[in-house]
């Protein structure tokens, strides 16, 4: 499976998931056991991406947080027609937020390299520009737009910036990239657990630098123990945050760092097949192959039962998620040679 972006999860995820399926962190003073955990999540979560209080909560993926994020963000603004302004290469989960939430979206192109243009985002945003959206780690070709000159151009406007890690949180640490909450004065996150975090499906992240984003959200919930909710979900199960958790005590930070070697090593080694029989390939920054096949060799691929996708202009993406594994790779490339001979 080369085209999924979330994988097997890790054994103690799995257990501890299981564990909590029928908790209810949406109602944390009832079930106050995973409602602390959730708290703990929160925590690390902070610690992976750089910010020493955070708040937020456990969504149930990047979706939700994305949603989130603009959703607090037009709260947060005075303005009565509020746009967010993004990439090209932006999450089509930014398509539903802005529909939802009654927010324009602003798509801005991409340079040659993929990222976000920075000279097209300051034309677009203007005084009713109430966030812009960075991502780090693009779905299609796993590039990390310039997210402190963003955040200097979102700022500049009177907008929030808000930084889409869902795919890259989990391996961004361990590159030079400037992405997190110390790198640029960003004001939210969507990272997931449930990709590159090896937790079990739905775990999302949500995190921001103030509470004022989650007081945002928040709505009174007269009939529960608690007193006001911020989350977009009613009953959540507990196996998202306890699975999190688990994942992330169990391999944050040298597990983490070991999946990203071996699979950016994997990418590349990819790559460089792919170069070495003219197929052209788009240079693997983050473990993501993007790759121009000739015409049929995509669906033949796919009916020997390889799981395959493609970017919006056709070209064949490989995702190197933690399931990936060299042999895999190397009976890949020997199936592509077989349908092209
Ligand atoms: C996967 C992904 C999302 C959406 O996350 P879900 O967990 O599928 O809701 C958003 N943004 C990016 C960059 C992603 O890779």
């Amino acid at each position: 499976m080369l085209s999924s972006m979330c994988t097997v999860p890790h054994p103690a995820a799995h257990d501890e998931a299981v564990r909590f399926l029928s908790s209810n962190p949406g109602d944390p003073a009832t079930y106050q056991t995973i409602a602390k955990l959730e708290d703990e999540a929160v925590e690390l979560l902070g610690e992976i991406t750089d910010l020493d209080e955070p708040y937020g909560y456990i969504t149930s993926g990047g979706t939700e947080a994305n949603i989130q994020a603009v959703h607090a963000a037009r709260n947060l603004a005075e303005t009565d027609s509020p746009n967010l302004v993004a990439p090209e290469s932006g999450h089509f989960s930014l398509t539903k937020a802005a529909e939802m939430l009654g927010v324009e979206l602003r798509t801005v192109p991409v340079d040659d390299d993929y990222r976000a243009d920075l000279e097209a985002l300051e034309a677009a945003v203007d005084s009713d520009t109430v966030v812009v959206v960075g991502v780090a780690g693009t779905t299609e070709y796993g590039r990390v737009d310039p997210i402190a000159a963003m955040t200097d151009i979102a700022h500049d406007a009177g907008a929030r910036m808000h930084v889409d890690a869902s795919w890259g949180g989990f391996i961004l640490p361990f590159t030079e990239y400037e992405w997190s909450f110390a790198d640029a004065p960003i004001d939210s996150m969507a990272i997931d657990p449930h990709k590159f975090g090896q937790a079990p499906v739905p775990a999302g992240g949500l995190l921001a630098r103030d509470r004022a984003t989650v007081d945002a959200l928040a709505v009174d919930t007269p009939y529960l123990e608690t007193t006001s909710q911020a989350t977009l979900t009613g009953t959540r199960s507990g196996a998202g945050v306890a699975g999190a958790l688990a994942a992330m005590e169990s391999l944050w930070s040298a597990g983490y760092r070991q999946q990203y070697r071996d699979q950016q090593a994997n990418a590349e080694y990819l790559a460089s097949e792919l170069q070495a029989r003219g197929i052209e390939t788009v240079e693997p920054t983050l473990p993501l192959v993007a790759a121009e096949l000739a015409p049929g060799t995509f669906e033949s691929l796919r009916e020997v039962d390889w799981r395959i996708s493609r970017t919006a202009s056709g070209e064949l993406r490989v995702v190197c998620m933690p399931h990936v594994t060299r042999e895999g790779l190397e009976s890949f490339v020997s199936d592509l040679d077989r349908i092209r001979s």
